[in-house]
């Protein structure tokens, strides 16, 4: 028997216990005829002391060699402490130690594994194994493991059956890139990864099993941003017999289950909104509705004055930021300098200031009169005190610049308070995306994604204006999860095939597999899938993902513990009939 007990559970209950505990020296502390020794294990810290008078002289002597991280045994006795540490639940007690075995020494690790260490990001990605023994990151871990369990009871409990689906499937053009995975059996031909499971879904409710649910793994060869992973991990969820307000109204409860069990956040019914509205009043799709800052488009009380760049522009829009009107001239040109970044890429910056006093004072002074700068405030609702920042430019662009704007604001007026949760479904997405690169029309969500019925005929003559029974849930600005009411016959699969510019011949050895299914019984169907990463970071009240991942890779896709991607050699080349041109 290694332990009797882990490093975390010891108190006064237990004084004059003998006991036996194993873990790693986190520090010593030798007073010469005194040596106190900090044991960790994943449960907690049990102060070990050897004392020349009360420790048989041998094990003394070991003690004083024990070197930061060796892996050590300890019988003795549970006693009380003189000096308490009441920090700790173990802080009372002290193991008085009459035999210490050390089970294997440890190299002084490259940096230190405290709660704050002095090792930077790239270090502790390398020895990830000494990180995950620091408290934050070993807390993320069990925090991601509670939020897992919480998911499968929940979902368990309304009847969701968890299936395994196959990592090695087909590759297919839509969507992101695959990984591929070469076949030795078959020669020149190639398995894909699965960016999700959303086929084998579709087909687990063709074979009947109504409710299913996965946590797994998806794969995605996308250039990475910040905070992404190239393999990352969904809550991946489908129903049979199902309308879209079935689905709401299950993840509704679903995420409020994870809130409260979570968080202990009590969150009343979701608000709505559609995507449209979202573009319009946030400028983008996942908004942050923790706080306001509404846009208001000035399109018609700005555009009536001899400024040119307002009257080219295809919208003019603005913002109020709260007690915006005390910045200085300089803070205001860092704004501006903010906006015009190569990553945020606007042109320039209009401001008005709403003084106290009901006056106001902008950039465009030249242009437009008191009168017209209090229709602005009135439209984006910007009181006295306030600063209106305006942009303009190219719908989509602007949208998205000032949207950024918004965000970076509230960031630094402190607006979004990680444990404040503000849920949203964002609802009628666009069926498809235009793409100038491909100049074609692109799946928005995915293909299998049904259209709204009374939106088919626009297919034809509109297709940019057909909206899809599709649906996001965002949460503080971040999109958690996205779904849809899914096509279940052959006939609008193969239209909306031919809409995305497959041929007959591409759609049927792409996916005949599921246009087949489909005449054999398909039910109504329909699922959501949630980045469970995403999920955990923001109910662990942080944003960046890696940290609640046992073993992320960085930022260039590489994973710098084990040196992955690496070559392979000749031979295992030669025997998956792959040939280098390099
Ligand atoms: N498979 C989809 C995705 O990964 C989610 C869904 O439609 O259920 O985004």
């Amino acid at each position: 028997m290694y332990r009797s007990h882990s490093c975390g559970e010891l108190d006064t209950s237990n004084i004059n216990k003998e006991v036996t505990l194993a873990g790693w020296v986190q520090k010593t502390r030798d007073k010469g005829f005194m040596i106190w020794v900090d044991l960790r294990d994943r449960y907690g810290i049990t102060q070990l002391i050897f004392d020349e008078e009360r420790t048989p002289k041998d094990v003394v002597e070991i003690a004083k060699t024990l070197g930061r991280e060796f892996v050590i045994q300890v019988k003795g006795t549970v006693i009380e402490r003189e000096s308490k540490n009441p920090k700790i639940p173990t802080g009372e007690i002290e193991i008085l130690v009459k035999e210490l075995t050390i089970l294997n020494e440890a190299m002084v690790p490259p940096f230190t594994i405290e709660d704050e260490t002095d090792g930077g990001e790239d270090i502790r990605m390398k020895y990830r194994y000494l990180d995950i023994r620091r408290n934050p990151v070993k807390n993320s871990l069990l925090f991601r493991h509670q939020v897992a369990m919480q998911v499968r009871n929940y979902l368990s409990n309304k009847g969701f059956v968890e299936v395994e689906t196959p990592y090695l499937i087909k590759s297919t053009p839509e969507g992101a890139r695959d990984f591929v995975v070469p076949s030795r059996m078959n020669e020149g031909q190639f398995y894909a990864l699965p960016q999700s499971p959303q086929t084998f879904k579709q087909l687990l409710m063709v074979g009947g099993m109504d409710k299913y649910f996965q946590i797994v793994k998806c794969f995605r060869d996308e250039d990475l941003r910040a905070d992404r992973q190239p393999e990352f991990t969904q809550i991946d969820c489908e129903m049979a017999f199902v309308e879209q307000e079935d689905i709401l109204h299950i993840f509704e409860g679903f995420t409020r289950h994870l809130l409260k069990e979570i968080k202990g956040a009590e969150i009343g019914d979701f608000p709505r909104m559609t995507y449209d509205e979202a573009m319009k009043t946030y400028g983008n799709d996942k908004p942050d509705i923790r706080f306001g800052m509404k846009f208001g488009e000035l399109n018609e009380v700005a555009q009536h004055k001899d400024f040119k760049v307002f009257n080219d522009a295809e919208l003019v829009v603005g913002i109020a930021v709260p007690g915006g009107a005390s910045y200085t001239r300089k803070e205001i040109d860092k704004l501006v300098d903010w906006v015009k970044r190569p990553q945020i890429g606007a042109l320039g910056m209009v401001y008005v200031k709403c003084n106290e006093d009901g006056t106001y004072k902008s950039s465009v002074d030249k242009f437009y009169n008191q009168d017209d700068l209090a229709k602005w405030a009135e439209v984006t609702g910007a009181k006295a005190g306030d600063l209106i920042c305006v942009l303009s430019g190219q719908i989509n662009k602007v949208r998205a610049q000032l949207s950024a704007l918004r965000m970076e604001l509230a960031e630094r007026l402190g607006l979004r308070n990680p444990e404040e949760f503000a849920p949203l479904w964002v609802v009628d997405f666009p069926l498809l995306e235009w793409d100038e690169e491909t100049e074609r029309y692109h799946a928005m969500h995915h293909p299998f994604t049904s259209p709204k019925p009374e939106d088919i005929p626009l297919l034809d003559t509109k297709p940019g204006d057909v909206r899809a029974n599709a649906y996001d849930l965002v949460l503080n600005g971040n999109e958690i999860g996205g779904g849809s009411i899914r096509i279940h016959d052959k006939e609008t699969q193969a239209l909306m095939f031919d809409h995305l510019g497959f041929t007959p011949k591409e759609a049927k050895e792409q996916f005949g597999f599921l246009m087949d299914a489909f005449q054999y019984g398909a039910p109504p169907h329909g699922g959501i899938a949630f980045g469970f990463d995403r999920l955990v970071a923001i109910l662990g009240g942080q944003e960046t993902i890696r940290d609640f991942i046992a073993f992320p890779k960085n930022n260039s896709g590489r994973d710098v513990m084990i040196d992955a991607p690496a070559t392979i050699d000749n031979q295992q080349l030669k025997e998956l009939s792959i040939k280098l041109d390099l």
